[in-house]
């Protein structure tokens, strides 16, 4: 995997933006190509709109300006609030992400925060002025196992009750299925397979989704060696002919190498012109009808995580 093989959204039952497609963003105020709008209409759509949480918050805050000042200064720009008001308000964001004596914190520069502290802080920046979509990038990877269970708990929370929608960017399978509710996978930069998340867990269609699940480890597990993906990840300015995963793929056949496989519902072999969670869609020529062999995957779902509706394959 040289790549974030998977782009995950918690879809929320509001109208806000919620979809990323090609370049084109749903938002509030109407659509928006955000490969092609200008500077100014991307100025405001950042933070305001759609707002990031970076992977490494040691990096994502600037280690010269207060954690307060830091969100303070989003809010002022965004929010249209003067200093007191914004002053306030990124209080209110620290404390809602669970930083103890919030208003004393506020005045700390970065390095007197520990590593998921400066992670909370980096969440409030993004919170703090209301956007409809967080982009989160690897949130966790920078943190150890207590503090990921943290942050992952708060998106979950933040996710719940707040009025916005995460895109989570991660090679986490787990966190994948812990936190999200639908899924798309990523292979050199294009998506190659999209459900809902108990969908892609119980029944993969796209067999690099299969080689991912293959790869976890899990307790319990008595094989001696996990399996791989073989190969590595194409030269993305030199992507292989047709379907980009042909040279890894146990089931390429000569019409891989000549043709790219588009995005279509597993069901009806149909192109989909919108993205939608309910329509499980894949990128391999099986599902248009192209294959002479086919593919059959062989899907093991243990007992155990069936029952408590969890791990699967
Ligand atoms: S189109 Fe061919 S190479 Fe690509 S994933 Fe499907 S079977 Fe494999």
């Amino acid at each position: 995997m040289g790549s974030d093989p998977g782009a995950t959204v918690r879809d929320q039952p509001t109208e806000v933006a919620t979809d990323l497609h090609d370049g084109s963003l749903h938002v509030e105020a109407g659509h928006v190509d955000v490969l092609d709008a200008p500077d100014e209409a991307m100025q405001e759509l950042r933070g305001a709109e759609i707002a990031m949480i970076f992977q490494d918050p040691h990096t994502a805050l600037n280690p010269v300006y207060t954690v307060g000042e830091q969100i303070a200064e989003a809010i002022r720009k965004h929010l249209d609030m003067g200093d007191e008001a914004a002053r306030e308000r990124a209080i209110e964001m620290l404390d809602r992400v669970g930083i103890p004596d919030a208003e004393e914190r506020y005045s700390d520069y970065p390095h007197e925060f520990s590593g998921g502290m400066q992670q909370r802080a980096v969440i409030a920046i993004a919170l703090s002025c209301d956007p409809s979509l967080i982009v989160a990038d690897e949130p966790t990877t920078a943190l150890d196992v207590t503090i990921e269970a943290q942050i992952l708990d708060l998106l979950k929370e933040l996710s719940a009750e707040e009025d916005v929608a995460i895109q989570l960017i991660t090679h986490d399978l787990g966190v994948v299925a812990e936190l999200c509710d639908s899924v798309m996978v990523m292979y050199a930069g294009k998506p190659v397979e999209r459900s809902s998340v108990e969908e892609l867990y119980y029944d993969p269609k796209h067999p690099y989704t299969v080689g991912l699940m293959s790869s976890i480890p899990r307790i319990g597990d008595d094989r001696d060696r996990l399996e791989t993906v073989p190969g590595t990840m194409p030269d993305l300015v030199q992507l292989p002919s047709g379907c980009s995963f042909h040279p890894r793929c146990p089931y390429a056949e000569d019409a891989c190498i000549q043709h790219k496989p588009p995005l279509v519902d597993t069901e009806t072999g149909e192109p989909i012109e919108e993205p939608d969670a309910d329509i499980h869609t894949a990128a391999c020529l099986e599902y248009t009808g192209d294959l002479q062999d086919g593919v059959e995957f062989d899907v093991q779902i243990r007992e155990d995580a069936a029952a408590d509706g969890g791990e699967s394959v």
